[in-house]
């Protein structure tokens, strides 16, 4: 198989800065994972020197196996009970004024982990009442007793990500559920209608620019309120292909088609990811 070249705007310039090693010293301090570590995020350099950081509880290894994710594949340990609280620390440490939440999928666990989820945003919230919270929860096998766990927490905004297309799930996606993801999200708003959700999709793994609006139309219709529409980028070669890399232009015109049909904040770019510039939706929350 032919791999294909990366194109420029893909291409990052990377600073040396003070900033970046602070995060991670205080990372290693208490012991904590993060997505922009373990994913290979490529805005790693930009975020860690704004002191921004995407926590992953529950460990780093994951019951599922999408096949365009580089987290752990296999039987997780025992969850931290302490956790909760070293998250809280690190948020405080850190001075973060907006924090993302999310975790690897536990569906070894009877609740998938809503509880821990409960808990560490609790913790956040007790020591930094100022913090905005994100999470980027799993979908916890389709379970509204879950759910209500997470979301009666009180986070400001819960986030689940839809990923890709429909058509592409079984092939992309095969432990997950499109329509069980819609779900997810459409079961928050009934939980409580004032908290808001937000959802990703990947773009360059072979689907159509009508199957992306399809998708986005579909997110609406589940009532998700944020949006964040990013290029994908294989890990390595035993994962699935880049099969485009998508150009700029078709980024705008993602954004402009999802801001028309009613999104609040839309993040659409090469390299954007779910939990990109998401203290940008700060405003927003504030202001409601
Ligand atoms: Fe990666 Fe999430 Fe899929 Fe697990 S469920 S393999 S963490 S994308
Ligand atoms: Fe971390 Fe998210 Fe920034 Fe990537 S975009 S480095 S995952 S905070």
């Amino acid at each position: 198989m032919s791999y294909l070249k990366k194109p420029d705007w893909l291409k990052i310039r990377v600073k040396a800065d003070q900033k970046i090693d602070d995060v991670i010293e205080i990372l290693k301090m208490f012991s904590l994972h993060t997505v922009c570590e373990e994913a290979q995020c490529p805005n790693i350099y930009e975020c860690f020197s704004k002191k921004t950081a995407t926590f992953l509880i529950m460990g780093d290894i994951c019951t599922r196996n999408c096949t365009f994710c580089d987290v752990k594949k296999g039987k997780p340990e025992c969850l931290n009970s302490d956790e909760p609280e070293m998250v809280a620390n690190a948020v405080g440490a850190l001075g973060l004024k907006y924090v993302v939440i999310t975790s690897v999928t536990r569906d070894d666990l009877p609740d998938g982990g809503a509880s821990h989820f409960a808990e560490c945003i609790r913790s956040i919230k007790v020591k930094s009442q100022h913090t905005k919270i994100e999470v980027l929860i799993p979908d916890f096998k389709g379970s509204f007793e879950s759910v209500s766990k997470v979301v009666e927490a009180s986070p400001d905004v819960v986030a689940h990500n839809i990923e890709t297309i429909e058509r592409l799930y079984p092939c992309v996606r095969p432990l997950a559920s499109y329509k069980r993801s819609l779900d997810v999200l459409r079961m928050v708003k009934e939980i409580d209608k004032n908290i808001f959700t937000k959802s990703g999709i990947m773009v360059g793994l072979g689907e159509t620019k009508d199957e992306v609006k399809k998708t986005l139309e579909d997110l609406r219709k589940a009532e998700c309120d944020f949006v964040t529409i990013g290029q994908y980028l294989s890990p390595s070669k035993n994962h699935h292909p880049v099969v485009e890399f998508v150009h700029p232009d078709a980024f705008e015109e993602y954004k402009e088609f999802a801001i028309s049909i009613g999104f609040k904040f839309v993040m659409s770019g090469p390299l954007v990811r779910s939990s990109y510039m998401a203290e940008n939706a700060k405003d927003i929350i504030e202001n409601v």
